[in-house]
């Protein structure tokens, strides 16, 4: 399906939506109720790809409150409990976590969708994956971890270890793929520096990232390929909707996998159809708890034209550019914290950063704060500033900092920050 003509794949992917709603429509209270109320009783009234946007929004509040009253799972299940073999829990960095169950059918096609992101990094036989991971309820690489052995690959778990540790264990185990954020991949790289060791002489060939968008983000991209010897790729996904994207060798975005899933993009604001905004997400293979239209909260811009690597899927152009709530609008401009990222780390010499929006007088002004190793600390705030206001057409306020004095990240980092007063 990676290769086959757009006609092709649209008619997959209606084949399957109406197989998805005859199931729900049938036993899933949740769904079957949100269809009921906007009139669609049947999956005959599905006549093309269009009719979908007929059906309603899936948002995650509204499935938070379906298991605050319904304990402990909700109602969003398509079959009886006890066909359900694996649980999992979102982070809750935004609120309360929501419990997740796959059937054995539903993990089977969580596994199936990350063989592709494998097969997209060209990880095979004789591949060694190391995850840099915790393995705790949040789903993460867990169907990494389990999805390596479908495209034959050896999968070394890195849990419960410090970081030492794993650094350790994925040199002395020569391991080839190395699966993490894009914060620890570099986070590890600085250990092993510390430690006297070469990452870049490493066996490790590839890595996966994901979590951030920082994989797809240029400058991020080349300091961890230039830190691992490697070719880094990005993978996009979270545990509602399953492993929705990823890069391939022809590094110009990453690819939706719309075998699996179908994308739409809304303007946020007007909730209309458009070329960049928010992505929603219908998945098609995992009937034990679907969402359908997910408001999955990260805004991208798509790009259909054909990819040098043949694949036919449409592609994010520059992977996830924001999240819809990370946005901030400072005086009439809208700026996404990987925006700022992505213009900071094309300089060498800054080794950590800050930004934030404050409230100037009357006016909103970005501030960023950075720390500056073995150059002239005004030369590189002067040129950063005026790099930002050409990029983002905004004028910030750049303040240099002693060295060790910024926050260090290990897994994820949170680098921006919104100071302004909240009415
Ligand atoms: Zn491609």
């Amino acid at each position: 399906m990676e290769n086959a003509p757009r006609e092709r794949l649209r008619q997959h992917q209606l084949d399957r939506l109406r197989v998805l709603l005859a199931q729900v429509l049938d036993s899933n209270p949740f769904y079957r109720q949100k269809l009921f109320d906007c009139g669609f009783r049947s999956p005959q009234e599905l006549n093309s790809l269009d009719d979908l946007a007929r059906l309603p929004f899936t948002t995650k509040r509204e499935l938070v409150a379906d298991q605050a009253s319904n304990p402990l799972f909700g109602t969003n299940l398509t079959f009886p409990l006890d066909r359900y073999v694996k649980f999992h829990q979102t982070s809750g960095t935004t609120g309360r976590p929501l419990r997740w169950l796959d059937t054995d059918a539903s993990w089977q096609w969580w596994l199936r969708c990350w063989a592709a992101v494998y097969r997209a990094a060209g990880v095979g036989p004789g591949d060694r994956v190391f995850f840099a991971f915790g393995f705790g309820p949040f789903i993460g690489f867990w169907s990494a971890f389990e999805s390596a052995r479908l495209v034959g690959a050896l999968s070394i778990p890195g849990g419960g270890m410090s970081s030492e540790q794993r650094l350790r264990s994925l040199l002395e185990n020569n391991a080839t793929v190395l699966v993490c954020t894009p914060t620890y991949a570099l986070h590890l790289a600085d250990i092993a520096r510390r430690e006297g060791l070469d990452a870049a002489r490493s066996a490790i060939r590839v890595t996966i990232q994901a979590g951030e968008p920082g994989g797809s983000i240029p400058s991020v991209r080349q300091r961890i390929e230039d830190a691992w010897g490697a070719q880094c790729f990005d993978h996009t996904g979270a545990t509602e909707v399953g492993a929705t994207g990823f890069s391939c060798a022809a590094r110009c975005g990453v690819h939706l996998n719309e075998s699996e899933f179908i994308f739409e993009v809304i303007d946020p604001l007007t909730l209309e159809p458009a070329r960049e905004g928010e992505l929603l997400v219908t998945n098609l293979g995992r009937a034990g708890m679907p969402v359908i239209r997910y408001r999955v909260g990260d805004i991208v811009r798509l790009d259909e034209s054909p990819c040098e690597c043949g694949r036919t899927y449409a592609r994010m152009a520059g992977g996830i550019i924001g999240r819809a709530d990370d946005m901030v609008t400072v005086r009439g401009v809208n700026v996404f914290p990987s925006a700022i990222d992505a213009i900071v780390r094309q300089f060498q010499a800054i080794s950590e950063y800050s930004s934030e929006v404050v409230r100037s007088g009357e006016l909103d002004a970005l501030l960023v704060k950075i720390e500056v190793r073995d150059s002239d600390g005004e030369d590189v705030a002067a040129a950063l500033g005026s790099h930002i206001q050409r990029q983002l057409s905004l004028r910030p306020v750049v303040q240099v900092v002693p060295e060790g004095t910024l926050p260090r990240f290990e897994l994820k980092a949170r680098r921006f920050f919104d100071r302004r007063a909240k009415n």
